[in-house]
């Protein structure tokens, strides 16, 4: 069997927002230490396996977590990562990042295209065939919403015989290229804006899922077909919404994204506890990832954080949850 990897867990903190607010966080190596102005006694440091300052440049995260687990799915293996944190910490930059200074998302793709083109030149031009397509998806609420095809709401997530985990129904297209993606993400990412400003900041409280996947298929000696998936994900916010003073509906959603994020963070416990059984089954988001997280898949999860001193509580929870998931 194969050497169960781990799910590397990394903070990143974003710059501060102008020079007037106060600042509650410093780096120093592979630490992070937050600082309470009012009450000493909760100056707390934290060690990770690694800590990016407010510094560090998209391609730095990129070539660090995410480019070494790129040729994986060429072989057909399942890729995750994650952008964890409160809302304004900085995970949208770190996926998607604007067009001026391209996050995670942008660069997976290209160099994707690349790897292929690299790839059919070693391995020569005739003897494989590659198929590259994405779906675009947010779990909202428990449910899954297709954005892609918008009319499909609470699609349904199955296994198959082989435990793939699939969506039926889930829209999908083929892409060839960079611009290929762009011309399809645009519109499906305005489906998620608007309906972001008509839902009482819907954006911050899903789940967004871009899900690529990667076929290689062969004729020789005999047909065969390598399968690998890449999950691009940037999570609801993280922030304890009860805490201020949300109610109704509102209260109703930061409990469905507490429980999901809740489970995330047991199943990223368990699996770097090396636990036998994990628990999948707690929330549709790790559902869905059942086969892209933990066995033999590659998965990294960046916990952005932000340096004012308003986000202390916030800095404070989601590095208790970081400390939590990288133990053992
Ligand atoms: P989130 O998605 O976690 O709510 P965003 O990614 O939207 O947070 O970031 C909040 C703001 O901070 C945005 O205006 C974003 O452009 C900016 N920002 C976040 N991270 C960085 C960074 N590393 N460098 C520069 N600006 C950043
Ligand atoms: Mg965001």
């Amino acid at each position: 069997m194969d050497k169960k990897s781990k799910v590397k867990v990394v903070i990143r903190v974003r710059p501060p927002h102008g020079e007037q607010e106060k600042v509650c966080v410093s780096v120093e190596n592979n630490s992070v230490e937050i600082f309470n102005h009012r009450n000493v006694n909760e100056n707390i440091k934290y060690d990770f396996t690694a800590v990016y300052d407010q510094n560090c440049s998209q391609l730095k995260i990129y070539s660090d977590c995410v480019r070494p687990l790129l040729d994986c799915s060429l072989q057909g293996q399942n890729i995750s990562i994650f952008a964890y944190g409160p809302t304004g910490a900085g995970k949208t930059h770190t996926m998607l990042g604007p067009a001026s200074d391209p996050g995670i998302i942008p660069r997976v793709i290209n160099s994707l295209f690349q790897r292929i083109e690299e790839e059919k030149k070693q391995l020569g031009f005739e003897k494989w065939k590659y198929k590259v397509s994405f779906s675009y998806l947010e779990i909202y609420n428990e449910k899954v919403q297709d954005l892609l095809q918008p009319k499909n709401t609470d699609l349904p997530i199955r296994e198959d015989a082989e435990k793939n985990i699939l969506v039926p129904n889930l829209g999908e297209k083929i892409i060839e290229n960079f611009d290929d993606f762009k011309v399809h993400f645009g519109p499906a990412s305005n489906n998620r804006t608007i309906a972001a400003t008509k839902m009482n900041l819907r954006s911050s409280r899903s789940h967004s899922i871009l899900l690529l996947k990667v076929v290689k298929s062969t004729e020789e000696p005999q047909y065969h077909e390598l399968h690998g998936k890449i999950y691009l994900i940037d999570l609801a916010g993280s922030e304890d919404n009860r805490r201020t003073g949300n109610k109704g509906i509102r209260l109703k959603e930061s409990g469905a994204i507490n429980r999901s994020l809740f489970a995330l963070g047991e199943v990223v416990d368990a699996i770097n506890a090396g636990l036998p059984r994990i628990p999948y089954r707690n929330s549709k988001l790790t559902r869905l990832l059942q086969d892209s997280i933990g066995g033999t898949c590659h998965s990294v999860m960046v916990v952005n954080i932000a340096p004012e001193e308003r986000y202390y509580y916030d800095t404070y929870c989601t590095l208790n949850f970081a400390t939590k998931s990288k133990k053992i």
